[in-house]
């Protein structure tokens, strides 16, 4: 497909601007440019073309079934999007006065206090513009915590069990501890003697996510926190994905101390290609004094975004939980849970579970015996969904899995949908032990087959360079 660019041709420029209706001010010499931009000149028609063109190429949640795992693409329901459309959310001013903006501030305060009730935490922040950026904030919180009671300088570790997120152990050395790394037990939990062996003097917290990387449910949560708790250290929960327990079971309750949550996955905002996010940050009533400062909800801890974080974010996010009420909330939880199942079994018999027990929201598959007798690996499957307009779900992760493939279907997908996408892959399993090869090449009808990963992320290329004439 050709850049917007390269179908530019001159005098064919659009002018849908309005008159200008206020004084004219001449800019300083040294701020005009002095060549003019080379703006695409199109039609009207040719552009709508462009765009519609483009988003033929894009694969979202309204185009096609989307299991890509511990990311939640839910679909977003068109009146979240509605609500943050509204004049009144779009054109405030982040300086506005108080008195102007008593109504974003209900919002906030809404939204905070329908996610204390479902973290199970006394306190929230919005200020974090992402899921790793709310780790980073939560921490932050346990590290002041520390620091007030005169422990900060010998609590110098943080527990990340080997089947994080990779974002908890950056957040971690990010915030300046070190981290200590605990092995997963053969079921994938935490392993407590393990948890045990490392626990001591210098524990500054731990960093868990429960239901965990690979889906599954930690049964030893309370012990956990509880054994975190005696040394001395805080927990912290990752819940960037709370699809499986939201409305359920709180981390608060699971002796948690400080939580973040993508607003941006289990609270529908669309997300990937780095759009707008919210990692909402809650916490127990120990940890308030610590909150970012922010002029709309309070707060004297260190400030870590300006004014709000993502407002928009954030209706959207209470439109949902509005939308959805005390009973909806943990119906979806239990259909994402079931629908992660269902799917789960109907592909077992040919692609197998990594761990064969009842997953949460979302499961991950082990393809090593797969790869080992056929040659296709996880990649190979993964590249191959997308000739049957399926999105690849997350592909070699958690690390504690070889050729792992995440599903994560979420709780709107239909039993239609899951049928077809369990069939697609029964197909896949079929085509690989009888034409390898082919899925060596997949995908063979999208617009671009494989790229040269190693080459696009050594050397991109970011910007346009304008053929010369
Ligand atoms: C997505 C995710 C994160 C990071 O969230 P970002 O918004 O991408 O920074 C952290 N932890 C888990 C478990 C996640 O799934």
């Amino acid at each position: 497909m050709k850049l917007i660019f390269e179908k530019s041709a001159p005098g064919r420029a659009l002018s849908l601007l309005p008159p200008c209706d206020v004084e004219l001010v001449a800019l300083p010499e040294e701020l005009v440019r002095e060549t003019a931009p080379a703006l695409p000149e199109m039609s009207e028609t040719d552009i709508s073309r462009h765009y519609t063109e483009l988003n033929k190429n894009v694969h979202g949640v309204n185009c096609g079934f989307y299991p890509l795992g511990s990311c939640t693409m839910k679909y977003n329901p068109r009146i979240d999007e509605e609500m943050a459309a509204l004049p009144g959310f779009t054109q405030v001013h982040p300086l506005a006065p108080a008195y102007a903006t008593e109504g974003c501030r209900e919002v906030l305060e809404t939204a905070s206090k329908y996610l204390c009730e479902i973290f199970g935490m006394d306190a929230c922040t919005f200020q974090p513009a992402a899921g790793a950026h709310g780790e980073f904030t939560g921490i932050l919180l346990i590290k002041q915590y520390h620091d007030a009671r005169g422990e900060g300088a010998k609590r110098t570790k943080i527990i990340v069990p080997d089947s994080a997120h990779g974002t908890n152990p950056a957040t971690a050395n990010m915030c300046g501890y070190q981290v200590v790394n605990i092995p997963s037990a053969p079921n994938g939990c935490v392993d407590l003697e393990a948890l045990k062996a490392v626990l001591g003097e210098d524990t500054a917290g731990l960093m868990l996510t429960n239901p965990n990387t690979v889906g599954i449910f930690d049964e030893n949560i309370l012990e956990i926190t509880r054994l975190v708790h005696e040394a001395g250290g805080l927990c912290y929960y990752d819940g960037a994905n709370l699809n499986a327990v939201m409305g359920v079971v709180r981390p608060g309750d699971m002796g948690f101390d400080c939580i973040h949550s993508n607003l941006h996955k289990t609270f529908a905002t669309p997300h990937g290609g780095g759009g707008p996010g919210a990692g909402a940050v809650g916490c127990k009533a120990h940890l308030m004094p610590y909150l970012p400062k922010s002029a709309m909800m309070g707060g004297e801890g260190i400030q870590v975004r300006s004014f709000a974080g993502n407002f928009l974010v954030v209706v959207k996010a209470l439109t949902y939980i509005m939308t959805l009420g005390q009973e909806g909330i943990p119906e979806a939880a239990k259909n994402a849970v079931l629908n992660a199942n269902y799917l789960m079994r109907k592909i077992q018999g040919t692609f197998e579970p990594a761990f064969d027990r009842t997953c949460m929201h979302e499961f991950v598959l082990d393809l090593s015996g797969f790869k080992k007798e056929t040659g296709v690996s996880a990649l190979d499957v993964a590249k191959s969904l997308i000739d049957y307009g399926m999105h690849p779900p997350t592909m070699y992760f958690p690390l504690i899995v070889h050729e792992a493939l995440m599903l994560e279907p979420t709780e709107t997908e239909s039993r239609e949908t899951l049928d077809w996408a369990a069939d697609v892959f029964r197909q896949l399993y079929e085509l690989a032990h009888k034409d390898p090869e082919f899925m060596h090449n997949a995908p063979h009808n999208a617009q671009i087959g494989r790229p040269d990963e190693v080459r696009a992320a050594r050397t991109p290329i970011l910007r346009y360079q304008k053929a010369e004439a």
